[in-house]
């Protein structure tokens, strides 16, 4: 490898860049390397991971040499998953852990999940090697719980490729230079398989979850929900960034930046899923491509009786590692939301100060996405009839070149979701 911040690569060699990271130059290879993402629900139970073994299995017969990334196995109240040990040694500790003790405990979902998956591709005669974050060269800075990657040491997951080995790496975690087991944030595994990619320059990144592909809404909320077939990453980043949890945004801006093409699909069945490249090439006859929801949002109204205080609680709210949106700021008065969970906090913050504030709990962020929304005019009047037509009030909004959010009260997210999805004929193919 070259040293950080070098010259030009040079020819055959390929320069990638990673956030608040030098550079690093990897030597290209004649391997089809492929990584293969495989979420919670892909690995809950031993039929599910039977299947994921032979997503794998069949990408190495493909010609392949698969890196597969695994996250934990199941959902809160399984007993492997990441929830559930929290909860557990939280238990076992009599209260809450410091947050470098309970990444320790967070890491082990993946890793428990990454030593099996290996083993049943070694029972199957495949050549595997589980690996934690650290092992895999995943390097991350130090804030435990919301980790931020660095430059990655490819060297150990390149040495086992070329023996022929699959390595099975544990998402979601990673290690500081000093040795510290960091975790990426919730849905970190997507950022592991494209961090991954991105280093190995995979010829593709999949992601393989319990839906088949990236849709037009949650089919949690809307079964009417229909699969597209190929997105642009920014069209897919604001949907993540607005709720959709099918991947996380993280990922889909590294992806973007590395340039390396993402598949989401589904673990369950063959259908092709959804590209997500430069292109939208859904060619769809209207502007949105999307709608999605982020619920349990709190609005906060304050008023604002002295100079400068609108930057005063701002700043105070970003000291205590709370984020805000949806801001809104007029002389006498600033509205945002926060995240409910966090509105304790938020609320001493602002007690502390003596601000003036109202509260509205139970909101939640619905956005309508797109990026042929550009310079169309009448979008967010066509926005505003649907809802009203279904007498659904609007409690504030927000809008970029991309996407229109409207905040609405949480009991009628899924009516919402419906108007819009409906108004812009988002089921129809
Ligand atoms: P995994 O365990 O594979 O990481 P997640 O639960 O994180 O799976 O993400 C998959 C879920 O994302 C789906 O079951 C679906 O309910 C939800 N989802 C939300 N918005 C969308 C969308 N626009 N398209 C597809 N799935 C979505
Ligand atoms: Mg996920």
């Amino acid at each position: 490898m070259s040293p950080p911040g070098g010259a030009n690569p040079p020819r055959g060699e390929i320069h990638q860049k990673v956030k608040g990271v030098a550079s690093c130059h990897l030597p290209q290879s004649d391997m089809r390397i492929i990584i293969q993402k495989f979420g919670g629900t892909s690995v809950r139970s031993r039929e599910d991971r039977v299947k994921a073994v032979a997503k794998i299995i069949k990408a190495k017969k493909s010609g392949y040499d698969p890196v597969v990334v695994v996250s934990a196995m199941g959902r809160l109240g399984e007993p492997y998953a990441t929830d559930t040990l929290i909860q557990a040694m939280k238990e076992a500790a009599g209260g809450d852990m410091n947050a470098r003790e309970q990444d320790m405990v967070m890491a082990c979902g993946e890793i428990l999940s990454a030593a099996v998956v290996a083993s049943m591709l070694e029972a199957q005669g495949y050549a595997a090697r589980a690996l934690t974050g650290a092992q895999a060269g995943i390097y991350t800075d130090g804030r435990f719980g919301s980790a931020a990657l660095l430059k990655p040491d490819p060297e150990r997951l390149r040495t086992l490729l070329s023996e022929g080995i699959i390595p099975v790496v544990a998402g979601f975690q990673g290690v500081t230079r000093d040795g510290e087991i960091t975790t990426l944030g919730r849905g970190g595994s997507d950022t592991s398989a494209v961090i991954l990619g991105v280093m190995l320059r995979a010829e593709m990144t999949e992601i393989y979850t319990d839906v088949d592909g990236i849709m037009t809404a949650d089919p949690a909320l809307l079964p009417e929900a229909r699969v597209l077939s190929g997105v642009s990453y920014a069209e897919v980043f604001q949907m993540a960034d607005n709720g959709a949890k099918v991947i996380h945004p993280k990922a889909v801006e590294l992806a973007m930046r590395g340039n390396i093409p993402l598949v989401v699909r589904n673990t369950f069945n063959e259908k092709p899923g959804t590209r997500i490249s430069n292109y939208n090439d859904e060619g769809l006859g209207d502007v949105l491509v999307s709608v999605a929801h982020h619920a349990n949002r709190a609005q906060i109204t304050v008023d604002l009786k002295r100079p400068g205080e609108e930057a005063a609680v701002l700043q105070q709210l970003a000291l205590q590692g709370i984020s805000i949106d949806l801001i809104n700021i007029f002389p006498e008065k600033m509205v945002f939301t926060i995240d409910q969970g966090l509105l304790g906090q938020a609320q001493d913050a602002l007690d502390g100060m003596q601000t003036l504030y109202t509260l509205r709990r139970g909101c939640c962020k619905i956005s309508a996405i797109g990026s042929a929304m550009h310079g169309v005019p009448g979008v967010t009047a066509r926005i505003m009839q649907a809802l009203a037509r279904e007498g659904i009030a609007v409690l504030q909004s927000a809008d970029s070149h991309m996407h229109i959010s409207c905040l609405v009260d949480d009991s009628q997210t899924r009516a919402a979701l419906r108007a819009l999805h409906k108004e812009f004929h988002l089921e129809l193919v």
